[in-house]
């Protein structure tokens, strides 16, 4: 028998896998995770609902997180003022799983799937271990998405899936309403809204938008604004038909009973857990302010994260000195720009006054 693997997938060939850097420096501020650990009242609670989890481990989860999609739908209830039946809401690990489930069942082999890049670079991957093609609509300067843009190309590649990040990351901008409507109203494909940062913005969610339009889904996390990145749950709100496909490509059983009692635990704390975003919008403001004070063109954020221009430089070396002093941020690989998480206020002051330096000595000053 041959030592060699038989060849993979010609789609998979040549990939480099998602790899964010996981290096344990002193100021983490990579992955848009929360900085707040979980307090001890939750991590009590968290304790007794996995105990109890895991004396019944021996019997399979319910697979279809009955109990934790009521809940989910109560809290956006109460977020958003939309009361969505159990059958619109779906979990899973993380809205990475939300979305691989939705490209499996709207995606696929022949079919284009398009979005607005710069965004979040899974939606690409996702998309391409499908099958489907990737069909990448350039944001321009301002990181917006252009309506005349956007409805060429719906004209242009007939997609069966659109991704709109709203807030948008790595950018940090949101969409307004008119143009999300405007480019479902020019297509017949799925249209997936990814708001895993929505809780950190200044306009509201757009999950309104969702009643009546079957074609409009939202995917949300608990990874962002719960803090909670750590027991991987995502969700999703749509139309039960979209529901329903997506349960042809969910694995039997895929969400633990660990995972779901942690979420009901953390649901249970979401007041002093969401407690925390305002800090992190502090954070978040006092980075852009800071920046455009000493003259770094800074993009405008309704996230937990700023996006800046590294002048003068590919922003690569930036990113290299802010680890050398412990910082450890995001080269989103748009050259020229670097992403930076907000923190505690600590980590955030860590971060300016690293950059202050690292920017003062490569550039010789701060300017444009
Ligand atoms: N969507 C966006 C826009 C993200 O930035 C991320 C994570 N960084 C995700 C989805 C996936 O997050 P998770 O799987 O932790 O829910």
């Amino acid at each position: 028998m041959s030592q060699i693997l038989p060849p993979l997938q010609e789609r998979l060939q040549g990939k480099e896998p998602y790899g964010a850097p996981q290096i344990d420096v002193p100021v983490r501020l990579n992955t848009n995770e929360s900085p707040f650990a979980l307090s001890d009242a939750l991590v009590a609670d968290i304790a007794t609902a996995v105990a109890a989890a895991a004396r019944g481990a021996n019997r399979y989860p319910d697979r279809d997180a009955t109990l934790l999609r009521e809940h989910l739908a109560g809290y956006l209830a109460e977020t958003t003022g939309v009361t969505l039946p159990v059958s619109s809401l779906w979990a899973a690990n993380g809205s990475n799983e939300v979305l691989q489930q939705l490209l499996m069942a709207f995606a696929g082999p022949g079919r284009t799937v398009l979005g607005f890049e710069p965004s979040y670079s899974m939606h690409r991957t996702l998309v391409e271990a499908t099958g489907a093609t990737y069909e990448a609509i350039d944001r321009g300067p301002d990181f917006g998405i252009s309506l005349d843009d956007a409805l060429a190309a719906i004209e242009r590649v007939e997609p069966s899936v659109i991704f709109l990040c709203t807030p948008n990351n790595p950018t940090g901008g949101s969409l307004d309403p008119e143009t999300v409507l405007a480019i479902h109203d020019a297509t017949d494909a799925l249209i997936v809204l990814d708001e895993a940062y929505v809780e950190f913005s200044h306009t509201p969610s757009l999950l309104p938008l969702i009643e009546s339009r079957p074609r409009l889904v939202v995917s949300r996390t608990m990874s962002k604004a719960f803090g909670l990145a750590g027991a991987r749950v995502g969700y999703l709100a749509a139309d039960r038909r979209v529901i329903e496909a997506v349960l042809l490509t969910r694995l039997p059983y895929h969400l633990s009973s660990i995972t779901q009692a942690v979420a009901l635990a953390a649901l249970e704390h979401r007041a002093s857990l969401l407690a925390g975003v305002e800090a992190v919008k502090v954070q978040r403001d006092r980075i852009v302010a800071t920046l455009r004070d000493r003259g770094v063109n800074v993009a405008d954020s309704d996230a937990n994260f700023v996006l800046f221009r590294t002048p003068g430089s590919d922003g690569h070396e930036v990113w290299q000195r802010l680890l050398d002093r412990g910082v450890l941020i995001r080269d989103v690989g748009l050259g020229g720009h670097l992403r930076v998480t907000a923190g505690t206020e600590q980590e955030t002051t860590r971060f300016l006054d690293a950059l202050e330096e690292v920017m003062g000595d490569t550039l010789g000053g701060t300017g444009q």
